[in-house]
């Protein structure tokens, strides 16, 4: 990540004081968004426990396996934060327990990260016995969710690495050629500009109506609509971008129903401004598609906030109150999906700015015709 260190220690700072308005006595964060969000430092989860503590009053400590402590100072550079290396016979739960112990927080409120481990959470719970415990991000998420500027360059660079890959995507093959084919094509285009590959949906015919299919050995086929979803991470941030292609011609009613998406698209961007809830644009985004009787084609929420995760708060969902503040950044990716025919998504990654929606992703929306 390419954070600076003046601008973690800012946010250590900001998590404290929002733990203090919450109630919150330490966080407890093992290898995730909210460990790389707050210090730079994104290990792998593994068996081994890593765990930041982080006191609202105290000193914050890192407890890490010890042959990992060295990449881990790499990473934390000038940041206040101490470095408790356990070796392999120790016990990381007991360390875990000191440093609240030193923060005067071990019988305290624990935020714990919500993407632990329960085998850690469990030990612990055993082992802390008069603390209680809630999940971080009733801390983190008010953090997360607003990015800084910062953040908003890292997702708009990310974004046009993913751009450069569907540009690529007319480049293809795609006839006669299974879905498989495709995927290790795009898999290697999203290496070829980015850190690292997310994931590749590569959907072809009625695989199309299934918006998470895995790539299969199905051979695409002249008149097949194809849904490509891809992403990767760059610097720390993600990218997410859906388009929709035909093999030549599309099938009978395709067109229309694409237009019909392409318009539901364009009305979900439209919608994003301050004060606006995530539920609104959800509605603002889903209206055109009721209209046309085929809301129960449109399978899921309308987005999901996108940054240090690929899914993360806030979600576009109805229910969803969350009024959109400048700084919020998530996908608007309708879909329609006829089952056993086919299906289409359009999706882009969208910024909430003072002026209304900012759309990072800025290939074009209409329907691509391959061969
Ligand atoms: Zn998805
Ligand atoms: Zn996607
Ligand atoms: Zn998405």
């Amino acid at each position: 990540m390419t954070t600076t260190a003046a601008a973690r220690a800012e946010r250590l700072t900001r998590a404290r004081k929002a733990q203090a308005e919450r109630g919150v006595d330490a966080l407890l964060l093992g290898p995730s968004a909210d460990l790389a969000y707050l210090t730079g430092y994104r290990p792998p989860a593994l068996e081994r426990l890593t765990m930041l503590v982080l006191p609202t009053h105290g000193d914050a400590r890192l407890v890490v396996p010890a042959l990992e402590a060295p990449l881990a100072r790499d990473h934390l550079g000038e940041l206040d934060v101490e470095v408790a290396a356990w070796p392999e016979t120790d016990d990381p739960v007991r360390l875990v327990g000191d440093a609240l112990a030193a923060a005067g927080a071990a019988r305290g409120r624990l935020g714990v990260g919500d993407q632990l481990w329960s085998g850690f959470l469990l030990r612990l719970q055993g082992a802390l016995g008069a603390a209680s415990f809630l999940p971080a991000s009733a801390v983190t998420r008010q953090l997360r969710m607003r990015k800084d500027p910062e953040e908003v360059q890292a997702l708009a660079r990310v974004a046009a690495a993913i751009d450069q890959v569907v540009e690529g995507l007319a480049g293809l093959r795609w006839a006669g050629r299974t879905e498989r084919d495709l995927y290790r094509d795009i898999e290697q285009a999203i290496r070829d500009t980015h850190d690292e590959f997310g994931f590749a949906v590569v959907a072809s015919g009625p695989n199309a109506a299934s918006p998470h299919h895995t790539a299969t050995g199905r051979v695409i086929q002249p008149g097949d609509p194809v849904v490509v979803d891809i992403g990767g991470r760059l610097d720390g941030y993600c990218s997410d971008t859906t388009r929709t292609l035909v093999v030549d011609e599309p099938p009978p009613g395709f067109r229309e129903l694409y237009a019909l998406l392409h318009a539901a698209q364009l009305a979900g961007c439209a919608a994003v401004r301050p004060g606006v809830t995530a539920a609104a644009v959800d509605a603002a985004c889903r209206d055109p598609i009721t209209a046309a009787g085929h809301d129960e084609l449109f399978l899921h929420r309308t987005g999901h906030g996108i940054g240090l995760d690929e899914h993360e708060e806030p979600y576009i969902v109805a229910g969803n109150d969350e009024p959109l503040e400048p700084g919020m950044a998530f996908s608007i990716e309708p879909g329609i999906y006829p089952r056993g025919h086919y299906g289409a998504r359009i999706e882009d990654i969208v910024v909430c700015t003072d002026d209304g929606g900012r759309r990072l992703n800025t290939t074009s929306r209409d329907l691509r015709i391959v061969s």
